[in-house]
């Protein structure tokens, strides 16, 4: 499918050779005019996706219930952020808020939200009327002092790099043209990355997503300066690194992430063992991943769907018992496993919520 993008693409291609997968995956999702995010609602049965808090007022409820324990846990300061990375149509803010209200209702915060997308802007803007968030480009202009932050399919939307190992080290994965031109195509850089070493079989495929890494470790850093916790739910996988899970999705499909480009979403599975590693380098505390369900069940999603169910028709309780498996559901189109949730938080927190006891 030709797109916008792929002209552009074209011209940098010729102009300066294949471009790291990155740089693809940067174009294709944020480009300030044709990118995936700046041009359009990705979320619901209309869009191309749907997330966890679409599917449910119960996630971000849940969500709402963690924020409100680890506040109190934290010595329930007066003064605290609520920040929210990629909050999409600002859903899961809005159900949390509301759940927020009933827990904790002395905890008044002041919102920060972290999105690039001028159209999903507009959408939480709206959703959120009336509290009035602070909107950010990324989380370097995040203010200092306590916070909490979450993110759910944050980390998977960020630009990773990929190298695959060859007889001489580790070549990165490209993007250039096919041999008539015309069509995008795969390719590695004919020298291997300098500084490299990690070994492995011939053919092997490494990801390396550093963005989520300089995310995480800003975040751990002031979380460690100045208290507070991120919770981060996305798809992904608790083993490290090696793999290639580059997948791009249009109209609730796989497609190739190739030949829409900035029309499909592209998207990594998360590496959370890079990520905890990431935290605890700055001298955070980790807690999980665990299991999407694991942590929706310890949190009450059981009792808070018989509750909402007891008051609702026949025709809502199918819903919800719908939702419940949706979210929980260890199958294949369940998020129960394939979801993990990890959370990060200062060294004083030993405990958090919806988590097993933290290791000694
Ligand atoms: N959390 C929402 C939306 C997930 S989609 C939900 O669960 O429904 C990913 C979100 O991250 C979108 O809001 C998208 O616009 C935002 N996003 C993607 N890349 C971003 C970036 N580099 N910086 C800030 N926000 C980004």
């Amino acid at each position: 499918m030709s797109t916008p993008l792929l002209g552009i693409l074209r011209e940098e291609i010729l102009a300066t050779g294949p471009m790291p997968l990155a740089r693809y995956m940067d174009l294709c999702l944020g480009h300030p005019v044709h990118g995936y995010y700046r041009t359009r609602d990705p979320l619901g049965v209309a869009g191309d996706f749907i997330t966890a808090p679409e599917i449910s007022q119960m996630f971000g409820e849940l969500v709402g219930i963690w924020i409100a324990a680890v506040w109190s846990s934290m010595g329930a300061p007066a003064e605290i952020s609520l920040v929210e990375l990629g909050p999409g149509r600002g859903t899961l803010m809005a159900d949390a808020l509301r759940a927020l209200a009933r827990a904790a209702p002395s905890l008044v915060p002041r919102l920060h939200l972290v999105e690039t997308s001028p159209v999903l802007r507009a959408a939480q803007a709206e959703r959120l009327a009336g509290i009035s968030p602070t909107w950010h480009d990324g989380v370097a202009s995040l203010p200092p002092g306590p916070a909490l932050v979450v993110a759910n399919e944050f980390f998977d939307a960020l630009p990773v790099r990929q190298f695959q190992r060859g007889e001489r080290g580790w070549h990165e994965r490209c993007v250039g043209l096919s041999p008539d031109g015309e069509r995008l195509a795969f390719g590695l850089a004919a020298d291997p990355d300098p500084h490299l070493t990690t070994q492995a079989p011939l053919g092997v495929t490494l990801t390396l997503p550093g963005a989520a890494l300089d995310t995480v470790r800003i975040l751990a850093r002031r979380l460690v300066r100045d208290g507070g916790a991120l919770l981060a739910v996305d798809y992904g996988h608790a083993q490290p690194g090696f793999g290639d899970s580059l997948q791009a999705v249009a109209g609730h499909r796989f497609v190739d992430p190739l030949t829409a480009p900035g029309a499909a979403d592209l998207t990594t599975h998360v590496d959370f063992t890079a990520l905890a590693r990431a935290a605890t380098s700055e001298g955070a505390r980790v807690h999980g991943p665990v299991d999407q369900r694991d942590f929706l069940e310890a949190l009450g999603l059981r009792q808070r769907a018989e509750r909402l169910s007891a008051g609702a028709t026949p025709q809502q309780a199918v819903r919800i018992a719908a939702a419940v498996s949706r979210l929980t559901d260890p199958a294949r189109r369940g998020m129960g496993s394939l979801f993990k949730v990890l959370a990060v938080s200062d060294a004083t927190q030993p405990r958090l919520p919806g988590f097993p006891d933290a290791k000694p």
